[in-house]
């Protein structure tokens, strides 16, 4: 068994996901991740056992391109 993982950060890059579902000071509160859609690619790359259970940070969710047009 490897460390356990860390629920505040993404599980491919390693940074802070920024989901409020993991923050106890705004827990309740509805994350991101509710709100946009989630790149299948980056699913596709999250090991199985941290679907679930630790979020992608938003870059890696969306896969955004470094000039994405908004
Ligand atoms: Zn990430």
């Amino acid at each position: 068994m490897s460390a356990p993982s860390d629920p505040t950060r993404c599980p491919l890059c390693g940074q802070s996901n920024q989901c409020t579902q993991a923050d106890p000071t705004s827990a309740g509160q509805d994350c991101w991740c509710f709100a946009v859609p989630i790149d299948p690619a980056a699913l596709a790359r999250t090991p199985p056992q941290e679907i679930d259970r630790s979020c992608l940070c938003p870059r890696c969710a969306q896969a955004l391109p470094p000039n994405a047009p908004s």
